[in-house]
């Protein structure tokens, strides 16, 4: 039975889409990008994540870890992160929950189940499932299976996407995907390269592609102070936007450090950034709306 990895199920949320809304985040994504907020959801397999502040240092991990990646030095508990194969043997013993497993694997039906279960709220506000991750379309043949089966049910759909998958994926998920919630990080290729680890030439053609396709798209603009907030970045984005018919808004997501303290709880580090001000905002909105498009602040 076909099964995909999922790190997070959010209910009632309101910034995924239209309406009231269940958040599907599948785990694994061909992105790195430096300011992630869900680094929990880049690798394709269940990670464990530490909670020190849960921790009560009972030392019951360091026996039971099966690996010897887990010691208790100068009164802290470190883990061997290089021999941790994150099987997750001292997630089932920790007495506080301060270790986790970020991943879980669920059958169509169990997912089915679990939208299912919200289906009043979407009725009530005109909301639905979005489907995001990680990068969901790395886990292509289950979602668009799963997507078949929310539109047999008549469940909304979107679909938050990097565009970083090929063009055949791209076409059958637009089958049965509502809206798109598409991320435009950065318009120069090599700028692009370094603060994502990928070039952006699949991700503008996929773009273009869908809107080819007739789909429904809402362009979604992590703004990063130092990395995407220059003009000329703004203006192209702005340009290239404006070309595309089915874009019916784009929301700029001020960037939010959140991403920093998960990547710790997995033994990472993560570049903090600073938090745009409004001034700034307020510039990057009004340059965008020079191009005759929709902007909004948040999702
Ligand atoms: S996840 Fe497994 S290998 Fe990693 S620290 Fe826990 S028990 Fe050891
Ligand atoms: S088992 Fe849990 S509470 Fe005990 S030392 Fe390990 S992480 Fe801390």
């Amino acid at each position: 039975m076909i099964k995909a990895l999922v790190f997070d199920i959010k209910r009632y949320a309101i910034h995924d889409g239209p309406g009231i809304r269940t958040s599907i985040f599948f785990k694994g994504c061909p992105l790195r990008c430096w300011w992630c907020h869900n680094p929990e959801g880049q690798e394709p397999y269940p990670e464990m994540m530490y909670y020190e502040n849960r921790c009560i240092i009972c030392g019951t991990c360091e026996k039971v870890c099966p690996l010897k990646a887990v010691s208790i030095v100068d009164g802290r508990v470190v883990t061997n992160r290089k021999l941790c194969d994150n099987c997750g043997v001292c997630v089932e013993y920790c007495p506080t929950g301060a270790r986790e497993l970020a991943g879980k694997w669920y059958t169509i039906q169990e997912l089915l189940e679990e939208a299912e279960a919200d289906r009043p709220f979407y009725e009530e506000s005109g909301g639905g499932v979005t489907i995001s991750g990680g990068e969901p379309l790395m886990q292509h043949e289950f979602v668009i299976r799963f997507l078949e089966e929310l539109k047999r049910v008549e469940i909304h759909t979107a679909v938050d996407t990097s565009g970083y998958v090929s063009k055949e994926i791209m076409k059958n998920v637009s089958r049965f995907t509502d809206l798109f919630l598409y991320d435009l990080k950065v318009m120069d290729p090599q700028k692009h390269l370094l603060y994502t680890g990928v070039r952006n030439d699949i991700i503008l053609n996929n773009l273009k592609l869908l809107d080819e396709l007739g789909a429904r798209i809402w362009v979604r603009f992590p703004l990063i102070p130092g990395v995407n907030d220059d003009e000329a970045n703004v203006r192209a984005m702005g340009e290239f936007v404006s070309n595309l018919k089915g874009v019916e808004q784009l929301n700029i997501l001020p960037y939010h450090p959140l991403g920093v303290s998960k990547a710790e709880r997995l033994g990472k580090e993560q570049k903090r950034f600073e938090k745009p001000n409004r001034q700034l905002i307020d510039k990057i909105m009004n340059i965008l709306e020079e191009y005759g498009l929709l902007v909004k602040v948040g999702g």
